[in-house]
C-alpha cells in the first residue's frame, strides 16, 4: 500500500454506490496525510509513475499494442487542466497522447459522437489523456437537451460496449470524475477574474452554467450509475484540494500501469556480439 493511505486509492475512490449529493468535495478519502505529506509523496510517486510510463513506451516501441487511457471529466474549474499539467507533466511527453474535446466542430457534427473519440485513441505504448470525452454526450448534451432523450438514452449502453471493445484490445481505462463544491467553483472563477494571467481560462458562459448545477449533478450521477463497470470503473475525486486530486490521479495511474506487469523489452540483437563489434568499431 502506498505511504499515508489507509485504503488502496482504487478502492477508496471507487464510484460504486456513491451518491454525489453526499460527497464531501473537500475530503481526502483513504488518505491520512496532510498537504505537506502529500507534497513530499507527490514528488516520490511522480518518479514511480514516470518510470512505469517509460516502460510502457519502450514496450510500445517494441510492438506491444497495450496502453492506458485516462478519461478526465469534471465541471469547469474542477482541475482537469491541473492534472494534465502537474501529473501528466511529470512523464516523458513522447509517450503521451493528449486530446481534449470541446463543442463539436461542423465536421464532427456530421458524424456519430464516437467518431472523433475513435480518431483520438492512443496507440500502443502511449499514455492517452482525454480532457473531456465521449461522456460529454451524456452530460452537457443531456443537461441542455441538445438532442432528444431517445437519442442520448441509448448512449450509456453504447458507451459500455465501446469501452468493452477498448479493454478487449488491450487498453486499461482510468476514468476519473472530479468534483468541486459550488462555492469552491465560485472562488476559482473569481480568481480567474482577479488575475490577468488567468483571464485566458475564463469564459463568461461558465457563470451561466452554474444555474444548471443540479441538472449536472443528476447527469453525473446517472453517468456513474450506468457506466461504472467491472472492466472500466469510474473513480470519484473530491477536488476542492488540488494537492489531493493530483496525488489521487497519480496513484490511479500507477495502479493501472502496475497491472500491466511490464518488463523492459528484451534485446532483439545479441548483446555480447554487439559489444564486440562496438569495441572494434
Ligand atoms: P474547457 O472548458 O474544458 O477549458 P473548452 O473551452 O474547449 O474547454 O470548452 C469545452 C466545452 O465544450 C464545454 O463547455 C463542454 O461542455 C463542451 N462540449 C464538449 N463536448 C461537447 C459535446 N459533445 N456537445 C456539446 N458541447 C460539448
Amino acid at each position: 500500500m502506498a505511504k499515508h493511505w489507509s485504503l488502496p486509492p482504487t478502492d477508496a475512490l471507487r464510484a460504486d454506490g456513491l451518491r454525489i449529493a453526499d460527497l464531501d468535495t473537500s475530503g481526502t478519502p483513504g488518505f491520512k496525510g496532510d498537504k505537506k505529506a502529500a507534497a513530499a509523496l507527490q514528488a516520490e510517486r511522480a518518479e514511480v509513475l514516470s518510470g512505469l510510463q517509460e516502460k510502457l513506451y519502450a514496450n510500445g516501441r517494441s510492438g506491444d499494442s497495450r496502453n492506458v487511457l485516462l478519461v478526465l471529466q469534471g465541471m469547469d474549474t474542477a482541475g482537469k487542466g491541473g492534472i494534465v499539467r502537474h501529473v501528466i507533466g511529470s512523464v516523458d511527453p513522447q509517450g503521451v497522447d493528449h486530446a481534449s474535446f470541446g463543442v463539436p466542430t461542423e465536421e464532427e457534427k456530421q458524424h456519430h459522437y464516437l467518431w472523433r473519440i475513435r480518431k483520438a485513441l492512443p496507440r500502443g505504448g502511449q499514455l492517452g489523456v482525454f480532457d473531456r470525452s465521449h461522456y460529454e454526450d451524456v452530460l452537457v448534451v443531456r443537461v441542455h437537451n441538445l438532442v432528444p432523450s431517445e437519442v442520448w438514452e441509448p448512449r450509456y449502453e453504447e458507451i459500455n460496449a465501446f469501452e468493452q471493445e477498448l479493454v478487449d484490445q488491450g487498453t486499461i481505462l482510468v476514468k476519473v470524475a472530479m468534483f468541486v463544491s459550488l462555492d469552491e467553483q465560485k472562488q476559482r472563477l473569481m480568481e480567474r477574474l482577479e488575475r490577468p494571467d488567468k483571464y485566458w481560462k475564463f469564459n463568461p458562459a461558465d457563470i451561466d452554467e452554474r444555474a444548471y448545477w443540479p441538472a449536472y449533478q443528476e447527469a453525473y450521477q446517472v453517468m456513474l450509475d450506468r457506466t461504472s463497470t467491472e472492466f472500466a470503473p469510474w473513480h470519484v475525486i473530491p477536488a476542492d484540494r488540488k494537492w489531493f486530486s493530483r496525488l489521487a490521479v497519480t496513484e490511479l495511474l500507477i495502479n493501472a500501469l502496475d497491472r500491466l506487469k511490464l518488463d523492459w523489452p528484451t534485446a532483439k540483437f545479441e548483446v555480447e556480439e554487439q559489444k564486440r563489434r562496438l569495441e572494434q568499431a
